[in-house]
């Protein structure tokens, strides 16, 4: 029988304090600073969270932070090709349903996505809360990025024709209030595309706590697609699209490059294409994008 976990001061965000053990893990040291965690699921809504909370509840501190957040360092220059591919396919999965207009990238780190949507002749629009970050989009890149939380950032209502939030929402305390607020600045027919890592896919079910991806440490919420939209509907936003996918299963067998940059060549050319293959039918299913719009009808019956 699973462990029932109660936990009155850190309730779901659909009011419930009653969760179930799911995993338990042992130090997750891949970025060396793991610690013990668990991963419990609210018994009400399904909602799964890390436990402890990670950064011991506080903000985590963007500023030193250099590996999440797109940093300015020479991690990220090695590594462009990843970042760059992160930052793209948001954007082509935001193309499909809109091709111009006015975009805000929520956690931009960097601004890769800025960039790649500047060429597209998007304005672009950045938030993060790390300064480093903001302060080198303006510096480097010349493109707008604000050092705040989205809350904190006061644009104006019904002010953006897109939205991407990439692999961002699981690292928010409150996602729900950020969704609320995504749906105050997008236009009526504006559309948000969010990525994450969906904790219901295979390896997770395989290697359950070895699962890589749950990275307590960071990841406040573990989603999965159910979990992700019933968030969006209760703030008044309508899915549109579910897309998975298994990119992290692909970029971590690519990751070998960190270790051997010919073995990474030879794992690109021989089996590469057939787990690339594997990685856009999303057989293991490690990430996913949802698109959502407004739903005008809830919006305007308020
Ligand atoms: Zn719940």
């Amino acid at each position: 029988m699973r462990a029932v976990i109660e936990l009155r001061d850190t309730p779901c965000l659909c009011g419930s304090t009653e969760y179930n053990l799911i995993i338990e893990g042992h130090k997750n040291t891949s970025l060396g600073i793991g610690e013990d965690f668990k991963i419990i699921q609210c018994k009400k809504c399904g909602l799964a969270r890390t436990y402890p909370l990670p950064y011991g509840g506080h903000h985590m501190k963007y500023d030193n932070y250099e590996l999440c957040t797109g940093h300015v360092t020479d991690q990220t220059v090695t590594r462009k090709d990843l970042f760059l591919s992160f930052a793209s396919e948001p954007l082509e999965v935001m193309e499909r349903y809109k091709k111009s207009g006015r975009l805000l990238d929520l956690g931009c780190g960097i601004g890769i996505l800025l960039v790649l949507a500047r060429n597209k002749g998007w304005e672009t629009y950045g938030a993060d809360l790390s300064k480093p970050c903001c302060d080198y989009i303006h510096k480097e890149l010349g493109l707008n990025a604000i050092n705040s939380d989205l809350i904190g950032a006061k644009f104006p209502d019904e002010y953006f024709d897109a939205i991407t939030v990439n692999q961002g929402l699981e690292h928010f305390f409150n996602p729900l209030e950020v969704l609320i607020e995504i749906n105050r600045i997008l236009k009526k027919e504006g559309i948000m595309v969010m990525n994450s890592p969906n904790c219901n896919n295979l390896l997770a079910k395989i290697q359950k706590e070895r699962w890589w991806q749950w990275l307590p440490y960071i990841h406040v919420w573990q989603f999965t697609p159910a979990t992700a939209r019933a968030l969006m509907v209760k703030a008044g936003l309508r899915p549109v699209k579910t897309i998975i996918r298994s990119r992290w299963f692909l970029e971590r067998l690519i990751n070998i490059g960190r270790y051997s940059s010919t073995i990474s060549k030879m794992v690109r050319l021989t089996i590469g294409p057939a787990f690339y293959f594997i990685a856009r039918t999303g057989l293991v299913g490690d990430t996913m994008y949802i698109v959502v719009t407004k739903d005008n009808k809830i919006a305007g019956s308020k």
